[in-house]
């Protein structure tokens, strides 16, 4: 076999966080691409696809494990590797031509540069709209200027970011067309596509190779070698097939079908997603006769699907709904939260956290301390040591969400302290 492109050999991540402990993004990642293959990383949101990114293109370092391009160790920012952003990432005070140009590389030829300016222009339909500024353009405009910035430099692979996901979906369409069908003429030097992706559509319509990945933390689950022949079809049965393959895979790993006996057992992270999202879920369901299939729930919520999945496990670890297979169902309880006034809500929603292990040990926590209050600092030192590998600000904004909906605990947030609602617990 060839020397594959690029290749990552036992990769993990640690961010160091405020206070000196370390998070890991990224465990034990290993993966190898074939020149002229398109792959995509996908997973749910937080899963660590952008740091895998960054990693492949050399802007982050790996805290361990080794980066080959060809064959050759990486060290550096791999220049032959041009990166496309979900947010467009423009220059607002420059037009649409100097917004490419900062694609060339300083050591070109400047006459060769033009001509590759103008090809470039015209290859992504830009067009007519060299001196127009990025405000003046819609979104998939915009993005058209980021593809044309990233392949002006003539990059081997082209490494894009969620690049369709602030797009409407007829917009997204045709630029994921358009992408494929630059890579396919295969004039441009550009050998191979690295997309991350939430979007499974998005995936198999483009991609030979999906590394899917699980969270906490973020590694790679399953590659699935997609070999469907292009152009795809995203209406044939091989196409719905391979989504419902990668659909099951992507929902074992994040939807485990644990049971539901175990859930209130030991101390583990709750998903961090908020209660009027979790309300919002509700609402929704109950427009949908009580029941949606994850993907249809996501495009009502307007959600992407790794954070629907979030509120999915949220609202079914307070009992209010059951998500056998890929649906979200009503549990009675839900039902009669939904259905209950502010009150009554309070009460129920107060009933279920205070089952959750790490709410109960807060709880608890700021019950045995002296005055029952204890600081923010405090609460998050504990939620370090007992669970080490999460967000603790992010568990502790979550948990104080919680707490404070269904008036369990008060937050004082100029002091930063947590303290006892006594009356109601
Ligand atoms: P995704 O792209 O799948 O949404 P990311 O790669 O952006 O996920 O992030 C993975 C995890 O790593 C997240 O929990 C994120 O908050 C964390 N993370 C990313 N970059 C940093 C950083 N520089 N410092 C600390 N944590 C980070």
């Amino acid at each position: 076999m060839d020397v594959p492109i690029m290749e990552l050999k036992n990769v993990n991540m640690k961010f160091k966080m405020p206070g000196g402990n370390f998070f890991t993004a990224l465990e034990g990642i290993n993966f190898s691409l074939e020149s002229g293959k398109i792959a995509a990383i996908l997973g749910p949101s937080g899963c660590g696809k952008s740091t895998l990114l960054r990693i492949t293109t050399g802007l982050l370092k790996p805290s361990v494990g080794e980066v080959y391009y060809k064959g050759e160790l990486q060290s550096s920012v791999n220049d032959r590797m041009a990166m496309v952003f979900q947010n467009f990432a423009l220059f607002p005070w420059k037009t649409v031509e100097e917004n490419i140009e900062l694609g060339i590389k300083e050591e070109s030829d400047p006459s060769k540069t033009k001509k590759t300016l103008e090809h470039i222009i015209d290859v992504v339909g830009l067009e007519g709209f060299e001196d127009v500024y990025p405000k003046e353009l819609s979104g998939g405009m915009k993005q058209r200027v980021g593809i044309a910035r990233a392949l002006v430099s003539n990059p081997e692979v082209l490494c894009m970011d969620e690049p369709f996901s602030a797009l409407d979906a007829l917009t997204s369409e045709n630029l994921r067309e358009e992408t494929l069908d630059f890579w396919s003429e295969g004039k441009s030097g550009l050998s191979n596509i690295l997309i991350v992706t939430h979007n499974i559509q998005e995936a198999v319509y483009m991609a030979d190779e999906i590394f899917i990945l699980a969270s906490n933390p973020g590694s790679i689950k399953s590659i699935y070698h997609n070999s469907l022949p292009f152009p795809r079809d995203q209406k044939s049965d091989e196409f719905l097939n391979t989504v419902d393959v990668i659909y099951n895979i992507l929902t074992q790993n994040i939807m485990p079908e644990v049971p539901k006996s175990t859930i209130y057992e030991r101390i583990a992270p709750i998903p961090l997603v908020s209660v009027s999202e979790i309300i919002g879920l509700l609402e929704v369901l109950d427009d949908n006769k009580g029941r949606l299939e994850l993907f249809e729930l996501s495009e009502h919520i307007k959600r992407d699907f790794g954070r629907t999945i979030s509120i999915a496990l949220a609202t079914e670890m307070l009992g209010f709904v059951e998500t056998p297979r890929h649906d979200v169902i009503f549990a009675p309880l839900g039902k009669k939260f939904l259905d209950a006034d502010i009150n009554k809500r309070k009460i129920i929603f107060k009933d279920q956290i205070l089952k959750i292990p790490i709410i109960k040990a807060i709880v608890a926590l700021v019950q045995k301390s002296e005055d029952k209050v204890i600081t923010r600092e405090e609460c998050e030192e504990f939620l370090i040591e007992k669970l080490p590998n999460e967000r603790a600000e992010d568990l502790f904004e979550t948990i104080v969400n919680f707490a404070l909906y269904s008036e369990v605990l008060d937050y004082d947030s100029r002091d930063e302290e947590l303290s006892l609602i006594t009356q109601n617990v």
